[in-house]
């Protein structure tokens, strides 16, 4: 049985973990990412996380994933700057060469982490069994990847299958933090929903448990923008299923704490603006990961799907 270094690099937090090749956490350390901005601090603050969790489980690893809140280039092991982590500049820093040296020569694989995270889903989670299935993590933004025929869909420079920033209204799009108008992420994201809500008259707390506990309790406001993220969720997927054909799509975060909520409405649009052939065998589904999804998802980057 093999061992590997799983690295998840968030905004906020980051944590570095050893697991077996069928994904059981040996040992695993966290800590708060420094906020500096300085590649250099960031690239040490994780080499030493790292040294910890293998110091915390020793022997032997086959290799390291990491797991970026951040855009990455993954054939380059390169991780770039985002709002979150702005210490990689935009040329990019090349995490997986200097980490794999820092720690004794391991190989090291990086992957975005909404990439990282559908292939844990597709792995371990809501997506297996599939050869064909599409991920949308629906937090702060609308985070995606794709899985096709059994592989991530990378696209020319990594960027493939960003569903999040489909466009969903050509008419009078709201502004998307990507600089572009009337994408999904702009109707859809927790903070979209929130927004919207909010410029409609919701004056209750600004956490998603609150904002989803008030449409259930009628807040027209609140059920508004509800409403509104499913129906625009449902045009992009409809968009998407009829590009790809998918068996299954996986959607997590506020699919899974507010399902009851976006589902329904999602299926039903879904349903309504796909051919019925395609639309018929289509399951849509909440994530399975849950609070494991980020441990896992630094353990696929290593791993990837295909892979033995
Ligand atoms: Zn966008």
């Amino acid at each position: 049985m093999h061992r590997i270094l799983g690295i998840d690099l968030g905004g906020t937090k980051s944590a570095a973990l050893v697991a077996t090749d069928d994904g059981m956490v040996l040992g695993r350390v966290a800590a708060p990412t420094p906020a500096s901005g300085d590649s250099l601090e960031l690239f040490d603050f994780l080499s030493e996380l790292a040294r910890e969790a293998l110091n915390e489980s020793p022997g032997p690893i086959a290799g390291c994933g990491v797991s970026a809140g951040a855009p990455t280039d993954s054939s380059k092991g390169m991780v770039f700057a985002a709002p979150n982590l702005p210490g990689w500049g935009n040329d990019g820093f090349p995490l997986a060469e200097r980490l794999g040296d820092a720690l004794g020569r391991i190989p090291v694989r990086v992957e975005n982490d909404a990439d990282a995270t559908a292939m844990a889903e597709h792995r371990y989670g809501a997506g297996r069994g599939t050869r064909t299935m599409a991920f949308l993590t629906i937090g702060t933004g609308v985070g995606s990847g794709l899985i096709l025929d059994g592989r991530l869909h990378r696209g020319k420079i990594g960027a493939g299958g960003e569903i999040g920033h489909i466009a969903v209204d050509f008419e009078n799009g709201r502004p998307c933090p990507c600089g572009l108008t009337g994408c999904l992420e702009a109707y859809a994201s927790g903070h979209s929903v929130l927004r919207v809500a909010r410029e409609r008259g919701y004056v209750g707390p600004a956490d998603g448990v609150s904002l989803a506990n008030a449409a259930r309790n009628g807040d027209p406001h609140a059920r508004f923008a509800f409403d509104q993220a499913a129906e625009m969720l449902g045009r992009g997927l409809a968009t998407m299923t009829m590009l790809l054909n998918p068996e299954r799509i996986v959607l997590g975060t506020l699919a899974v704490h507010a399902g009851d909520l976006l589902l329904d409405r999602i299926r039903d649009t879904v349903a309504q603006n796909t051919w019925n052939r395609l639309g018929e065998g289509l399951e849509i589904v909440p994530a399975a990961l849950g609070d494991r999804a980020q441990d896992l998802a630094a353990i696929c980057a290593w791993q990837r799907p295909g892979a033995p």
